[in-house]
């Protein structure tokens, strides 16, 4: 399809990208599982060489989450974390990124052991404290990192702003959009400069496939981009690409869903009584609220809460039936977990107090089942796990 920039949201996560199969008519993009292609000829290619560098069915993807996040130039890799670990061989020797305080433990990993000891560092700030961003920015500081909604503690940064802030000091503004997908919302269109998704989780959607992107406009930020993920070799495989063009076709219908759930959940929480704090960006008392409404077409469905301590978090964890135990995030069946000892036990347990999560903090995913039989499964384990 030729003009799919026209297209709506809805109608671009089905015909975005590359529609379907120019040679066939196949109304699906083929798995092209090969690593290499025939050459007519010394320096005479029809386009593709080799996989690592460039493959159809993952260049079909790499559009498509482009028109999505309304990008120009799209990359997908085998994890969230190779399109971030890609991202930050953008910097150099002695340059310091500012990231936002509760972010993806994984990020927080790889800054702090591996990027660190490249000598490119990090500062922690709360960057929806928009003072605290300005003050932190000095010489060294080369980009803005944020997560919005954070996780676990679902923090609400403004990207216009920040945007604005990190540009007057020409700085870059990389947002990971994991929580709300361009479903929800899309930063490139707010100002930011890269988008980093792990696909793995709403995109994906089915908690079937590790896969991750990245997303520019600016045509050197992207020359550079594909470059490194040539070079450093993270790349998407076929057939997980046509999983991710497949689970995507959904995104709208089951985003919808998410959403709605985690409102009615995110209220039963808030007026049961069984908790001590609710963190959902969709409840009018967040103070986030405002701030995500202004940007984001939803609040999507990650809800964080503190168990009151007439109950056991440990026990309650135990008797949840229908919800599962898991690591992972937005899947159709919804996931519970402790950030303080799974998602985020890489932050030290000194940062992860100062920042908020402590150890009766719940993170929720929250699925597509019926929100009757979601809230009736949280009750159930919740009572159960009343201290004696
Ligand atoms: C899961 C996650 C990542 C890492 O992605 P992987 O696909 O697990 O490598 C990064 N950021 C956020 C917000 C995530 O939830």
């Amino acid at each position: 399809m030729s003009n799919t920039k026209e297209l709506k949201l809805n109608s671009l996560l089905i015909h975005g990208g590359i529609d379907g199969d120019e040679t066939t008519g196949a109304v699906n993009v083929p798995v092209y599982q090969t690593s290499t292609y025939k050459q007519d000829g010394l320096g005479k290619n029809r386009g593709w060489e080799y996989s690592r560098t460039g493959n159809p069915t993952r260049a079909a993807l790499e559009k498509l989450i482009a028109d999505l996040e309304q990008g120009q130039y799209g990359l997908a890799f085998a994890s969230g974390l190779a399109a971030i670990n890609t991202v930050l061989s953008l910097f150099k020797s002695g340059d310091k990124l500012i990231v936002s305080d509760n972010i993806y433990g994984g990020t927080f990993r790889i800054l702090d052991n591996v990027f660190n000891n490249f000598n490119i560092t990090y500062k922690i700030v709360d960057t929806s404290d928009l003072a605290a961003v300005e003050a932190a920015i000095d010489d060294d500081v080369k980009a803005i990192y944020i997560e919005t909604p954070a996780n676990p503690l679902l923090t609400i940064t403004d990207i216009r702003a920040v945007s604005e802030i990190g540009h007057k000091y020409g700085k870059k503004i990389i947002v990971d959009n994991t929580f709300l997908t361009p479903y929800l919302q899309r930063p490139l269109t707010l100002g930011a400069d890269i988008v980093i998704h792990s696909g793995t989780k709403y995109l994906g959607g089915h908690s079937d496939t590790i896969s991750g992107f990245v997303v520019v406009n600016d045509k050197e930020t992207a020359d550079r981009l594909y470059y490194l993920q040539n070079a450093i070799g993270g790349v998407l495989a076929p057939w997980d690409s046509f999983l991710l063009i497949r689970g995507i076709k959904t995104l709208g219908v089951r985003m919808d869903r998410h959403v709605a759930n985690a409102g009615r959940i995110s209220e039963w929480l808030a007026g049961s009584g069984y908790v001590s704090k609710v963190y959902y960006p969709g409840l009018k008392t967040d103070p986030g609220y405002e701030t995500n409404r202004k940007q984001a077409d939803g609040a999507g469905a990650m809800i964080s809460f503190v168990l009151d301590e007439k109950y056991d978090y440990k026990v309650f964890f135990e008797k949840l039936n229908l919800i599962t135990l898991a690591e992972s995030l937005g899947g159709v069946e919804s996931l519970v977990c402790h950030p303080a000892t799974m998602t985020h036990a890489a932050i030290p347990a000194d940062i992860r107090k100062e920042v908020g999560i402590v150890d009766e903090l719940i993170r929720l995913s929250v699925g597509i089942e019926d929100a009757d039989d979601l809230i009736a499964d949280l009750e159930q384990a919740i009572k159960a796990s009343a201290k004696v």
